[in-house]
């Protein structure tokens, strides 16, 4: 029996109407989000460098020694499963070029419903439901079938950023090549039949928001893809600035006048992304629109970073090391505790547009978007 099924974590459900609860205390903050999202990073490093991401010099890496290895990762999945998150997102930095990235999914995988290690493991009968990866495609193909592994408790959803279909311009905005090595890869994702295949496109004004916008949703004609188009975020060394950000209504319009008909389509509880489709197209299109339209009222997200830090807002600086507990021998109640701590410290919203791009944070890729 692990440490978060003893004596303490009754205490945490002394009320019996909680124990039907789908998630523990822990895992609830001061607004009644329940936070059953995780994010993970598994690396800083990089093989492109997105201009809206990182400065064009990089970034200071942390040392490998003090970033998360694949047992500390499993070991705090598995604590978060306990507790009652059921999707979990793998990030970076690129995550496909870690060497460890296969054997991380597929150890993951296991905590997945039916699967009979998770069935052992799993006392509280609850189960990760979605594993899914963030990466920029450019190394995902050969790893793909892996990953994915015939569906078989490994990803089921990929999230593949692509910021223009012309390869010129896709050189400009990730400073690297690569191009074709990220459409290979969208088809293979779509080959293999994941049950989700997605594409995040950063819009920035006079960069990609016109052509590229409308290309992307003529795209979704005949490919059954979900083309997400995100609001351009601050974050450190990214030269963010307001006249760059182009606010969902406005590329709304601009699709419209194009296609003719937008349809909307329904969000689920706790989406970030508002979807629509053009009638008659395979895929969707929808907008992450978090600066224009923030969504933290329903945020059920927390975030862990490659260094082990848990972070309860992408756009907080608050952060505690969950790397040094387990690595001075903290229990997993104890590292519940603190997890818990930060929970309930969560704010109800982030700050506002303009005071976010004045205020501290990580670069993007060293948060894990
Ligand atoms: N390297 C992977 C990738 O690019 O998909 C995963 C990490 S990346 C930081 C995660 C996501 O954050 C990507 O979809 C990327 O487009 C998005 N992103 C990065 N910087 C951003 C910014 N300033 N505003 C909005 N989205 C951003
Ligand atoms: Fe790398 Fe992803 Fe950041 Fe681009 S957005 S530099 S691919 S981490």
């Amino acid at each position: 029996m692990s440490d978060l099924s003893r004596s303490s974590h009754s205490k945490r459900w002394a009320n019996p109407a909680k124990q039907a609860s789908a998630v523990s205390d822990y895992l609830v903050d001061n607004f009644s989000r329940q936070h059953t999202y995780l994010r993970i990073s598994l690396t800083e490093r990089c093989n492109l460098r997105c201009t809206y991401c990182m400065p064009e010099e990089g970034v200071p890496l942390t040392p490998s020694a003090n970033l998360l290895t694949k047992n500390e990762i499993l070991r705090l999945a598995k604590l978060f499963v306990g507790q009652g998150v059921t999707k979990i997102r793998l990030t970076g930095g690129e995550p496909t070029v870690r060497s460890d990235v296969i054997e991380i999914v597929r150890s993951l995988g296991q905590l997945k419903r039916g699967n009979k290690s998770s069935d052992r493991l799993n006392i509280q009968q609850r189960y990760l439901k979605s594993l899914a990866m963030t990466t920029n495609g450019v190394a995902l193909r050969r790893k793909l079938p892996a990953l994915f592994n015939n569906g078989v408790a490994g990803l089921d959803t990929v999230n593949i950023s692509l910021d223009t279909l012309n390869p010129d311009l896709f050189q400009i905005m990730t400073r690297r090549k690569g191009f074709d090595k990220v459409m290979e890869s969208i088809e293979e994702a779509l080959r293999l039949g994941l049950p989700q295949v997605k594409i995040n496109t950063v819009v920035m004004k006079g960069v990609n928001d016109q052509e590229d916008v409308l290309n992307f949703v003529a795209f979704t004609k005949e490919h059954p893809i979900n083309v997400r188009f995100i609001e351009y975020m601050p974050f450190d060394g990214n030269k963010w600035n307001r006249d760059r950000l182009v606010p969902f209504e406005e590329l709304i319009q601009k699709i419209k006048s194009r296609f003719g008909r937008l349809e909307k389509l329904q969000d689920e509880p706790n989406d970030t992304t508002k979807h629509y489709k053009i009638p008659g197209f395979k895929g969707k299109i929808g907008f992450i629109t978090s600066m224009t339209d923030h969504f933290c009222g329903t945020c059920n997200r927390l975030r862990i970073t490659a260094d082990g830090n848990i972070k309860v807002c992408l756009f907080g600086n608050t952060e505690v090391s969950l790397r040094d507990m387990m690595r001075n021998g903290r229990t997993d109640q104890e590292l519940l505790e603190v997890i818990g701590a930060a929970v309930n410290k969560k704010k109800k919203q982030h700050a506002g547009m303009f005071k976010l791009a004045s205020s501290k944070n990580r670069p993007m890729i060293l948060i894990g978007g």
